[in-house]
């Protein structure tokens, strides 16, 4: 953690695991492809990190389920 950490250089950035996805996971920037994993029938799991742009500091800030809607 560096000083910028105290000054507004924290980004948060949202990972996500699932079947069809990246081992490392992909990383989604966008509320439309949030919504798409979550009207998957799999099971998504996704990762909010907050970063430091500056020194590259991170941490969990929460994990949430996407996806895996029963069919009706
Ligand atoms: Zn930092």
């Amino acid at each position: 953690m560096s000083e910028a950490n105290k000054s507004g250089s924290l980004v948060e950035v949202t990972y996500v695991f699932g079947s069809r996805l990246p081992k490392h996971g992909r990383c989604v920037t966008t509320r439309a492809e949030i919504q798409r994993l979550q009207h998957r029938v799999s099971v998504s799991t996704g990762y909010v990190v907050e970063v430091c742009t500056v020194c590259g500091w991170n941490h969990l800030v929460r994990r949430f389920t996407l996806g895996g809607r029963r069919s009706a």
